[in-house]
């Protein structure tokens, strides 16, 4: 007896301890935060002051193969896979996030960056972030706005991720096994500083300014597919040219489309911030090739901001991108495709920034609501996920996700942010009810958002302030058979996404905002 009691408080005591330990992992890492934004501006547009900074976050890719002295920490054997390399303790890689585990990178193609631009209308000022990275949760988005200093005086930071999949994981679940997370903490607490001094920079920049603002509604559809029905893509490229009032030269620009920055695909192992890189390079130098320029630069700094890329915008490695010098169509995944890519968005951005549609502004003002939503986390691996610590990210109540959604309006352009990657259709329109879906329901999200936003230049902000994962019209939802369309195979997106009734709040709570910001 006294054997059974001891064993049946020794099982107790385990119980206990793993309870504990799961608890810890899924508690609120920010208890009581909470956003609730009304900025109403109380006097006529007036002067309008914009700063840009840059810093790049790239990652010290240590050599793995060998420790810092040179010597070979490990000789791998023919047939050798990263699993067995790692279970010699000695490999510790830089994991690139994005496609599936392992892949470990071996050396940097190009810089990836904190890029921000300040607005500042004299009443209000704004922080606007385009990190080169996979994704960046509300929980570390928060821990950056609370060391920020007092002094930048920053009344909304967004954050938001170009979505980067050939740039270090700093979400968890690409790390060398389902179970072990992808996320350095001293690469993250590092990409929070770089992150903060950016935005100081960006302050410190600060200019008065005026702003053209620009855009191409259908010809970035030549560079992105769509990869699940129903086809709708987020085609259009958007941009603001902040130019300095007193020397009429750019600061810089912010830029916007909706396409997975995965042109270099699953097998590139050197750190690249993708198509992103070759598009602000694009607009910052010109597009040109020894002598030949077939569009100069603007100059300054470019911040690139990914728009909707769920329902799945991707340029897969059989997707041609034409050569804008010489016409040849590449294919493959190689980085002149990618560059390829870059400059033909480059060239219609650069266009449209001297197309008779351009609208300058000399003053402005900021209208903003923000707030704070909730969503039940109802993907039973992102539970796991999170109990085991392989996301890195804390629950309010019973398993909810905290997150947030925002809407602004300066001059004639209005804004919206989204915490994920969202489906085209509920942006632009076209949700339907396919057969085979999981909820026998009426497209729930429409009409479609951008039909609420006000101005002649409509920016939807994607991966801002967190990534929730696919935000999927609740119609379109589908995990059981039979499946959409009666299609074979279950489609590609609810594995990745937080649940179904992510849509449907997200939409709903954007909806209240843009009510608020126009109504009230
Ligand atoms: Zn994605």
């Amino acid at each position: 007896m006294k054997i059974l009691k001891r064993l049946i408080i020794s099982i107790l005591v385990l119980i206990i301890i793993a309870l504990g330990y799961l608890y810890r992992n899924i508690a609120d890492r920010h208890p009581g935060y909470t956003l609730n934004l009304n900025i109403n501006p109380s006097m006529q547009p007036g002067i309008i002051q914009i700063g840009f900074g840059k810093i790049p976050i790239t990652p010290e890719i240590i050599d793995t193969w060998n420790d810092m002295d040179g010597n070979a920490k490990y000789e791998p054997e023919k047939g050798d896979t990263y699993n067995d390399l790692n279970s010699n303790g000695e490999f510790d890689a830089v994991w690139i996030a994005g496609f599936h585990h392992l892949r470990p990178a071996q050396g940097i193609h190009d810089d990836i960056w904190a890029r921000v631009m300040v607005l500042d209308d004299g009443q209000t000022r704004m922080a606007i972030v385009g990190l080169d990275v996979i994704g960046l949760l509300h929980d570390d988005i928060v821990d950056i706005r609370k060391t920020l200093p007092e002094h930048l005086q920053i009344d909304y930071t967004i954050i938001c991720s170009t979505h980067n999949h050939e740039g270090p994981d700093l979400v968890g679940i690409w790390g060398e096994s389902i179970f072990k997370s992808g996320v350095d903490p001293k690469y993250m607490e590092f990409v929070k500083k770089q992150t903060v001094t950016a935005i100081a920079r960006a302050v410190a920049n600060m200019r008065q300014a005026k702003l053209k603002f620009a855009q191409n509604l259908n010809d970035g559809s030549n560079f992105v597919m769509d990869t699940r029905k129903p086809q709708e893509m987020d085609p259009g490229i958007r941009v603001i040219q902040a130019i300095d009032v007193e020397t009429d030269t750019t600061l810089g620009s912010l830029i916007s489309w909706g396409n997975h920055p995965e042109t270099l695909w699953s097998r590139n192992l050197l750190i690249s911030s993708d198509f992103p890189h070759f598009i602000r390079e694009s607009v910052e130098n010109g597009v040109r090739k020894g002598n030949k320029v077939l569009a100069k630069g603007i100059g300054g700094t470019s911040v690139y901001i990914s728009s909707s890329v769920g329902g799945l915008m991707t340029t897969r490695p059989d997707f041609p991108i034409p050569d804008p010098f010489t016409g040849a169509q590449l294919t493959g995944a190689t980085f002149e495709k990618t560059k390829a890519q870059g400059q033909q968005i480059g060239l219609l951005i650069l266009n449209a920034l001297n197309n008779h549609e351009a609208v300058d502004i000399e003053k402005a003002n900021i209208k903003l609501r923000a707030k704070t939503i909730s969503i039940p986390l109802d993907n039973n691996n992102f539970r796991l996920g999170f109990a085991l610590g392989v996301i890195s990210h804390g629950t309010t109540g019973w398993m909810n996700v905290r997150t947030e959604v925002s809407a602004f309006q300066i001059g004639p352009a209005s804004f919206i942010t989204i915490p994920g990657e969202i489906y085209p259709e509920i942006v632009n329109g076209g949700v339907v009810s396919p057969p085979g879906q999981d909820f026998a329901i009426s497209p729930l999200e429409v009409p479609p958002l951008r039909s609420f936003m006000q101005g002649k230049f409509k920016f939807v902000f994607g991966l801002a302030n967190d990534e929730i994962g696919y935000i999927i019209p609740k119609s379109e939802w589908d995990e059981k058979p039979p499946y959409l369309y009666n299609d074979d195979e279950s489609p590609y997106g609810e594995e990745n996404s937080i649940g179904p009734e992510a849509a449907p709040i997200v939409y709903k709570s954007l909806i209240e905002l843009l009510g608020s910001l126009y109504n009230d």
